[in-house]
């Protein structure tokens, strides 16, 4: 799939649409979601054209991977949920129901979250 430089994440990256930023580096982008699904949830994005996990570890420079998986790790401490804990949330795709494809990833916390999975059949 090729990358699509209107998605609603590049216009962020570019200054077009406001966020509200949790956390900027010069490979990451972080803001709350717009929607969010527990007291904490956090979007954290490459500031590279990926458009999932797989294009992101496939197609990124090493330096780009280890600055966005620490940055996730930093992000959800400065968040205060390292000891209560958290889930991170990477959508791929249809079946996922990944919505905007810009790579991110989701961290959820604040609140005890329950089974990993709600079953919708
Ligand atoms: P996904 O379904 O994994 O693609 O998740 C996309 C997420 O982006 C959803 O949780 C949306 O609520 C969130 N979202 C969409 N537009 C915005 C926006 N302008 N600012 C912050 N979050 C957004």
């Amino acid at each position: 799939m090729a990358y699509d430089p209107n998605n609603i994440f590049a216009k962020i990256l570019r200054g077009e649409i406001p966020c509200n930023k949790v956390f900027e580096d010069q490979h990451v982008l972080a803001f709350h979601d717009i929607r969010p699904q527990a007291p904490t949830h956090i979007l954290v994005i490459p500031k590279g054209p990926y458009v999932s996990h797989a294009d992101f570890a496939e197609t990124a420079r090493p330096e780009e991977i280890v600055a966005f998986t620490r940055a996730v790790g930093l992000i959800a401490q400065q968040a205060g949920v390292e000891d209560t804990g958290y889930r991170l949330v990477a959508n791929h795709g249809p079946d996922s129901h990944q919505e905007v494809p810009h790579y991110h990833v989701h961290i959820l916390g604040g609140r005890p979250l329950g089974p990993m999975l709600v079953r919708v059949d």
